[in-house]
This record gives structure tokens, C-alpha cells and sequence, in this order.
């Protein structure tokens, strides 16, 4: 079923973003538009809009003339101990967020004479359309039925913590693909692994599908903005900056110091990450946030395998996940104003957060 999203009354500039549940429906109308000569962008996404995805929605919209956002909380990639259940589901501010983005489109179109493209649709199907035989329930490894995998990239750094997460992203990026065929597809730079793994499943199927890839887009102080950050709460939300400033501290030992060895580049960065940690051990329970580091990557920028030595021809992939774990309660939780920043969960569950700098080769501006 479609439906037509009318633009807010107050709206002087219209919006008509259909919005599809099921494939036949997008399938022609993607069709039809690439028929036309059209171009077409698809932005893959869970939901739970934040800039960061605006942000590629926006870039599309740049280089194409119809963009289509999927907003789909892919079973798949979750693990059987992950937060599936919980993953935050925003639909109505997603509608308003993407409503307001295709009217500020609308606008620079005008602007620029009528070159930037528009949000054509969004794509918000169930998990029957997506996995018509097979429903499974989160990323059981052992279970029969229809992947995409994509080896080696897929089991390291992420893929070595989460076993089967890259198979379900691309195997729904695959399904995604297959709908609507788009010209180009648009991921962003804060999931360095996954735009990796997408562009060698593109080449590896021969698909004739452009991967491009957006900047990060982060918080005043630096931290990745990410749909899972509501979980973090205020306590944890102070120290979780230590992941980019980790990052940044290593970047620095690349860019200004000219550092090339790994230990070079890496041992600023743990240290940093360690004394961090051990403040907040010897911090009072109720008033600390502790975390542990699950990897620091320096990792080869096409098959993400560890370096020893950075090659000025190549650059290198810096990358980290800490597992920020859950706030601890004070002996009085009713007399403890900090009990109300717990974040959403109630700070009960890890919270994993990743992030990365790509150190680009000297003298390069920008990797392709
Ligand atoms: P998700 O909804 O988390 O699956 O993310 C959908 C897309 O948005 C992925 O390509 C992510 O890499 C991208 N994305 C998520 N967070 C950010 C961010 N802070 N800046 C830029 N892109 C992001």
C-alpha cells in the first residue's frame, strides 16, 4: 500500500513522499524513473533519524534527482544477545524529519535553478517482504536459508565481535539492491567497515551500483552521532568522548608527528584510553562510567588487515569500538539527581560504540 505524505499546513513549499510497504509498487516506480532516464539514489537506514543520516540524504540529493530512504530494522543484523527489541523506533519524527529535509530540498532547488534532486520515497517494509520464506528472529549463525557473505572482510574487527552482522547487512543491502536498482547508494563513513564490505560485495556481483560514502557527522565534543546514543545517558555520555579523542591523538601521531609504525601511531591512543579507564575505576560507583576497549585498529584501507607499518601510497584505516558498560545505582536511588540521566534503558544495557579516522595517503585529499 502507498501512501501519500501531505506537507505540514504551515508549509508554503510541497512534499509528496510516497511511502511504500511493499515491493511491487516500488519496484515499478523506480523502474519508470530509471526508464526516464532518472536518477536514482537509495539511502539504507534502521531509522531513528539523527543529522547523520540527513546528512546523506542531503548528499544524494546533490548527485541524484530521486532519492529513497529504506527505514527497516533488519533482524538479521542483530545478534541473539543484542538490542533488537529495544532498537529505537521513531517513525512519526522520521516522517517529520524527512518531510522538513524535502522541503528545505525544494527550496535550494529553487535556488540553484532546479538541480538538486528530491525525496521521492521511503521504503518501510515488514520483515515478511524482506525474508518472504525464511523470518528468523536475529543473526542465529548456524541457521539454513538465503545470505549474502562476504569473506574475509566480514569476520574482522566488527565482524569479530559480532559474528553474522555483516552477513545481515548484505544481505539486506543485496535485497535493497535488487529492488530498486539504484544508480548510486549512499553509506556513511562512521560505519567504515560496512561501506568496505558493501563496495567489495558490489564488485565482487558484478552490480551496477555507484557506493558512495558521507562524512561522519559528530557532536560538538566529537562523539559520532548514532541512533544508539540514547541509551547512553548523561554519565556515560560525558566519558564516551574518549573514543574520538583516542582516534584524533593516534591521527596526530600520523599527520604531525609523521609517524608511520604502528606502536607509533597506536600507543598514544591506548594510553590515553587506559588512564581514562582507570579514573573511572578509582571514581565513586554511582558517579562513574566505566568502559572497556573491544579493539584499536590500524588496518589496511581495502582489506582492513592489521599493519605493522603505515604505506604512504595507501594510508590506513584507523578504527575503534569501546563497550561502554551500565551506569551503576548509588545505595539511594531515590536521592540521586543523576538517576534521571541513566539514558533511555535505564542504563541497564552495554553500550557499544565504534568510530573511525581514515589517514589518508600525504598529499591526497580525498580516498575514493
Ligand atoms: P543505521 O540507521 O545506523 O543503519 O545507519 C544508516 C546509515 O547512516 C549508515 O550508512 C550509517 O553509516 C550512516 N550513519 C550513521 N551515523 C552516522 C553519522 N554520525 N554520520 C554519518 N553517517 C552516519
Amino acid at each position: 500500500m502507498d501512501v501519500v505524505v501531505h506537507p505540514p499546513a504551515a508549509s508554503t513549499t510541497t512534499t509528496s513522499i510516497r511511502v511504500f510497504h511493499d515491493i511491487p509498487s516500488l519496484r515499478s516506480y523506480c523502474r519508470q524513473l530509471l526508464q526516464a532516464n532518472e536518477s536514482v539514489a537509495l539511502v539504507p537506514t534502521m531509522g531513528a533519524l539523527h543529522a547523520g543520516h540527513l546528512s546523506l540524504v542531503r548528499q544524494a540529493a546533490q548527485d541524484n534527482r530521486h532519492v529513497f530512504v529504506s527505514i527497516y530494522v533488519n533482524p538479521t543484523q542483530f545478534g541473539p544477545n543484542e538490542d533488537l527489541a529495544s532498537y529505537p523506533r521513531t517513525w512519526e519524527a522520521d516522517l517529520q524529519a524527512l518531510r522538513d529535509l524535502d522541503v528545505e530540498l525544494a527550496g535550494r532547488n529553487h535556488d540553484a535553478g532546479g538541480s538538486s534532486g528530491r525525496i521521492s520515497g521511503i521504503f518501510a517494509p515488514a520483515t515478511k517482504t524482506m525474508y518472504p520464506t525464511l523470518p528468523p528472529a536475529s543473526s542465529d549463525l548456524t541457521a539454513q536459508g538465503s545470505f549474502v557473505t562476504i569473506t574475509p572482510l566480514s569476520s574482522l574487527l566488527e565482524g569479530a565481535s559480532r559474528p553474522g552482522f555483516f552477513r545481515g547487512v548484505t544481505t539486506v543491502c543485496m535485497k535493497l539492491f535488487h529492488i530498486m536498482t539504484p544508480d548510486r547508494v549512499y553509506f556513511g563513513q562512521k560505519d567504515v567497515q560496512q561501506t568496505i564490505v558493501v563496495k567489495r560485495m558490489v564488485r565482487d556481483f558484478c552490480m551496477d551500483i555507484d557506493v558512495r560514502v558521507g562524512s561522519t557527522v559528530r557532536d560538538p565534543d566529537g562523539l559520532a552521532l548514532s541512533s544508539r546514543n540514547v541509551y547512553l545517558g548523561e554519565r556515560r555520555r560525558k566519558v564516551a568522548g574518549v573514543l574520538y579523542a583516542a582516534l584524533r591523538c593516534a591521527e596526530g601521531q600520523f599527520l604531525r608527528a609523521g609517524k608511520r609504525q604502528r606502536n607509533d601511531i597506536l600507543d598514544p591512543a591506548l594510553e590515553l584510553l587506559s588512564s581514562t579507564a582507570q579514573a573511572q575505576a578509582r571514581a565513586e560507583p554511582h558517579l562513574r562510567a566505566r568502559f572497556e576497549l573491544d579493539y584499536l585498529s590500524l588496518a589496511d584501507p581495502d582489506t582492513l588487515e592489521e599493519l605493522d607499518v603505515v604505506d604512504d601510497e595507501k594510508g590506513a584505516v584507523l578504527s575503534a569500538a569501546i563497550k561502554m558498560l551500565p551506569v551503576e545505582a548509588p545505595p539511594d536511588t531515590n536521592n540521586n539527581p543523576d538517576e534521571e540521566n541513566r539514558g533511555s534503558g535505564g542504563g541497564t544495557t552495554t553500550v557499544r560504540l565504534l568510530d573511525n579516522i581514515i589517514l589518508l595517503p600525504p598529499g591526497s585529499s580525498e580516498r575514493k
